[in-house]
């Protein structure tokens, strides 16, 4: 099968006229428009590869929402591999110039990477860990929603892992800074790769240990206790936290 290439530019992806992500021939973009080519993985018996347009350039392609994409994902390697290649877009042209020294980057000579002739400093495309917690307690959960969600949405909790800290810990803290409880019996579930930009999502499940659920009003607006038969609007089925309450609803957790 012939290479696949998936086109982006500043952060976006492209869509091919059935509105999935465009995957062109090398040949069809004019040479002058690539700024870049990384490696993203197979998608069956096809080799994938993100190309990176020069800004400015401008080709008869619609812009694609990413999330869209992602939902529409027919399998778990589609998934990864469209996660991949939108994370190795972003990190393309946010990091241009070296973060020690100014001067712009070049390709590493073997990584997947960029290097600075200047000061020798190598920038590995960045991956931001975060925890997402379904708080159990019997037969009820915790369920929270952002003021970003869509209306009625409802969600489990998550945030970022700060630096020294562990990922057991983050989920303490970030339980009772959103929602003021504490939870015991903190439990990895599994992960998922979350371009929005380059989060890395820990699942894990917890049981409730005390303190009011209260939502925080800044991250979380509200929170509230929910039983499987009268469950909220729930974030898509593409997403970690889906898997971590489908769990709760089997009766697995
Ligand atoms: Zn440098």
């Amino acid at each position: 099968m012939d290479d696949l290439y998936i086109v982006g530019s500043s952060g976006s992806m492209y869509l091919n006229a059935e509105g999935g992500y465009l995957h062109a021939s090398k040949e069809s973009l004019s040479a002058q428009n690539i700024e870049a080519v990384y490696p993203v993985g197979m998608i069956g018996e096809a080799a994938i590869h993100a190309i990176i347009l020069r800004r400015g350039s401008s080709i008869p392609f619609e812009k694609a929402n990413l999330r869209s994409l992602l939902s529409v994902s027919k399998n778990e390697q589609e998934y990864v591999t469209l996660s991949r290649a939108a994370q190795l877009i972003i990190w393309h042209n946010e990091h241009r110039y070296c973060g020690r020294c100014g001067h712009k980057m070049l390709h590493h000579a073997v990584d997947l990477a960029k290097h600075c002739e200047q000061c020798s400093l190598a920038q590995y495309p960045r991956i931001s860990p975060c925890i997402i917690v379904l708080v159990v307690d019997g037969d009820r959960c915790v369920l929270a929603r952002s003021p970003r969600f869509p209306p009625g949405r409802f969600s489990t909790l998550a945030g970022f892992i700060e630096a020294g800290e562990s990922a057991e810990a983050a989920v303490h803290r970030e339980i009772h800074e959103e929602v003021g409880i504490d939870v015991t019996n903190v439990r990895y579930f599994k992960s998922q790769s979350w371009p929005f930009p380059h989060s890395l999502m820990l699942g894990f499940f917890a049981d409730y240990a005390g303190g009011e659920l209260l939502a925080d009003g800044v991250e979380i607006e509200e929170a509230n206790w929910y039983y499987r038969d009268a469950m909220p609007d729930l974030p898509p089925s593409f997403a970690i936290s889906s898997a971590l309450i489908q769990q709760f609803l089997n009766g697995d957790v």
